[in-house]
């Protein structure tokens, strides 16, 4: 666990200090000196007395008694050791260990590592890597690795479960000016991963000084539930997060004997925590240092954004980004901005974008940003784009804009193109303090992304309306595999999900008398097979006793027949919603329309379970087939809320079977306020 020696060290020894600083123990050292550490500072070398201008200990024994972090930049098989010293003589509480050779190389090396973890426990201690980085702090620099960026306390705590990825992602934030206030490279994770920093910032946050903005690299999930339970308490508090989840084509590799199998990956799990959590998913480090940019700026609070330029390209490509993810470019007209254009040189536009044109000046550009600011109601946040075809300096224009940035209440992006033309203008408008979007349509992407990711869930499942006892029963009856037909319809009732009635027998004249009650036309289906249609084993519009006799004879020759279901014929659009069981982090639901909505299109949303109504509804509303289940061109659509509390309820039914590892309802028939199921499948592994 994170702790006060790690963040705020009094002292801090180098273990494998060096004097060549490229190398890690000499890079360290250099950065923990430049970073201007202000606490006690020690190194140990086995053959030096003194490293870097440093008093050098030989042996870690002889060092004072009391040091609150340990650096370790030596081989792997003298760290066990070294741990043990520090942690049992010299009261050492935090480690850094930067050194390979660990759990990522072999079994030899993951012992070593467990010994450590093993030590550093018994003192309650925290440990991080080994394999890693080093972690950066606002009160010292102990990585190994160059760049060091800008640190204050409101820029962003980073946390990456890769070293050589953390450094690539700092290098991409610093090119737009994000600052940092804190990097933590986890490396194995032996003791302490992104997860237990993020528990860690969860609970010492303080509304008041800590850091708003969280970033996350993470090449697995290993504890997804704990993810899920900080992220989303630290966004209620008035954080944002944004991740990079690397990995995510596993999908292909699965044994699928559903539909829902053969859509369901971990990676879906992944988008559907994400999703809960109100995590902004990114797909790469640029990506990343965008989305993490949109962060640094005032939160946009509405649709209506002013794309202001003197150039007409970006200007139309960033609209267009900006409009396909959702947000609008609005017109802008009436006296206000009749009196605007005024200010500006003939020819310029104010219709939104404002155009003023290649001549425009820094003076134009502070009045165009006052008119969106005060004059221009409908108007919620301002792009602008301002870049130097080589002829003129920019520094002016940026002065003016940053000022600008400083006293409005709207969000203002700026969007900087000229990285080689006026590199130092865009230099100095970063040190100033600004961030700078180098390209319009990442900065669009990356905005909309942001205003579109959902807040977190607030409330989660109400299952005061499940029968546990009942969910227990039925399950642990049960053995392994599919689930029988009376199984299936009993969970089905207990959840309190509509279904169609329906009677299995293996005796034609017990299906004639079920027919007698419910009446022609019926169903018939073969009951053993998994896939029914696949066999001939479903006919629908059943209309006589003699075809009822025909079929039942022709079904229970069938393969692996065992009995033949009789339903009512049942009407309605076909809907899906299926669940898999993700370890870690429990039962991931899908929907979607059936057919070839689901085969082809692979049309599915996600969430992860217990689904509240809201975001069944927000899974729906996301489908691309949304549309017909509303109902197109005079077509009776499908009551929405009926469909969404199907998905809460089996959703909360599943929170109390962890043993139900597949299932899905396929087809779901929907017809107005009628939703009803008339094909489940649920696999059960105890
Ligand atoms: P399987 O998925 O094993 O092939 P289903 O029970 O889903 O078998 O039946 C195949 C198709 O038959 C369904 O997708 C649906 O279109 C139709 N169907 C099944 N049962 C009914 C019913 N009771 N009323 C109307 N159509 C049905
Ligand atoms: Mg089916």
């Amino acid at each position: 666990m994170i702790n006060e020696q790690l963040l705020n060290p009094k002292s801090i020894v180098v273990v494998g200090a060096s004097e060549d600083v490229m190398k890690p123990g000499g890079k360290i050292l250099k950065n923990i000196v430049d970073g201007n550490y202000n606490g006690d500072l020690y190194v140990t070398n086995l053959k030096s007395d003194v490293v870097q201008g440093i008093k050098s200990y030989r042996d870690v024994a002889d060092l004072p008694d009391s040091i609150d972090l340990a650096v370790l930049a030596i081989a792997a098989k003298f760290c066990p050791h070294t741990v043990e010293v520090l942690a049992k003589q010299k009261n050492t509480k935090a480690f850094i260990i930067i050194s390979a050779g660990f759990s990522e190389e072999n079994e030899e090396g993951a012992q070593l590592e467990q010994q450590i973890v093993k030590t550093i426990n018994e003192v309650g201690g925290c440990l991080i890597g080994p394999n890693c980085v080093g972690v950066l702090t606002t009160n010292h620099s102990s990585v190994f690795t160059t760049p060091i960026p800008a640190l204050e306390p409101h820029g962003a705590d980073f946390i990456s479960g890769s070293g050589a990825t953390a450094v690539f992602i700092i290098e991409a934030g610093m090119a737009k000016g994000l600052k940092f206030n804190s990097v933590y490279s986890v490396g194995n994770s032996a003791q302490t991963g992104v997860e237990e920093v993020l528990e860690y910032l969860d609970y010492s946050y303080e509304p008041e000084k800590s850091s708003k903005i969280k970033l996350l690299y993470l090449e697995s999930v290993n504890n997804p539930q704990k993810l899920l339970k900080h992220a989303s308490s630290l966004i209620k508090k008035g954080c944002k997060i944004a991740a990079v989840k690397a990995g995510n084509s596993e999908a292909g590799s699965r044994a699928a004997s559903s539909h829902t199998g053969a859509l369901a990956s971990s990676d879906l799990a992944v988008d559907a925590l994400f999703k809960k959590a109100g995590i902004v998913r990114c797909y790469g480090r640029e990506e990343l240092a965008n989305v993490a940019a949109v962060f640094m700026i005032e939160e946009l609070r509405g649709k209506n954004i002013a794309v202001i330029t003197h150039a007409g390209g970006p200007a139309v490509m960033l609209t267009d980004a900006l409009s396909n993810g959702g947000l609008e470019v609005p017109a802008i007209s009436g006296p206000k901005a009749d009196a605007l254009l005024e200010k500006l040189f003939p020819g310029s536009s104010v219709a939104n974008p404002i155009d003023f044109l290649a001549t425009g000046t820094a003076q134009q550009l502070g009045d165009i940003i006052e008119a969106c600011e005060n004059d221009f109601d409908h108007i919620d946040a301002m792009a602008v784009v301002f870049g130097s075809p080589g002829l003129f300096k920019n520094e002016e224009v940026y002065k003016v804009l940053h000022q600008k940035i400083r006293a409005c209440k709207k969000p203002i992006y700026p969007i900087l193109p000229s990285v080689v033309n006026v590199k130092d203008d865009i230099e100095m408008f970063i040190n100033m303090g600004n961030v700078n979007f180098p390209d319009e349509v990442l900065f669009g992407n990356a905005l909309t992304k942001v205003f579109n990711t959902p807040k977190p869930v607030m409330v989660n499942g109400d299952d005061a309306s499940i029968d546990v006892a009942a969910v227990r029963r039925i399950v642990e009856a049960q053995p392994n595999g599919y689930l029988t037909p009376e199984a299936v319809q009993d969970l089905l009732d207990v959840a309190g999900v509509p279904r169609v009635k329906e009677f299995v027998s293996s005796k034609v004249e017990e299906l004639q008398k079920a027919v007698d009650e419910v009446g022609f036309p019926v169903v018939m289906k073969v009951v053993g097979p998994v896939h029914k249609s696949d066999v001939g084993g479903v006919v629908l519009n059943i209309s006589s006793g003699e075809q009822l006799v025909a079929e039942f004879e022709r079904m229970m020759k069938i393969e692996d027949a065992t009995a033949v279901m009789v339903q009512p014929m049942a009407s309605g659009k076909e809907l899906f919603i299926g669940a898999t069981y993700e370890p870690g982090f429990g039962h991931m639901v899908l929907c979607g329309m059936g057919g070839i909505f689901i085969e082809v299109l692979k049309d599915v949303s996600t969430g992860l379970a217990p689904v509240n109504q809201d975001e069944a509804l927000e899974m729906i509303r996301s489908l691309k087939s949304y549309k017909i289940i509303q109902g197109v061109r005079g077509q009776k659509g499908i009551d929405e809320n009926k469909y969404a509390e199907v998905i809460v309820r089996l959703s909360n039914m599943l929170m109390h079977a962890p043993e139900i590892k597949e299932m899905d309802i396929n087809p779901l028939l929907g017809e107005g306020e009628k939703v009803i199921a008339v094909d489940a499948r649920i696999r059960i592994e105890k």
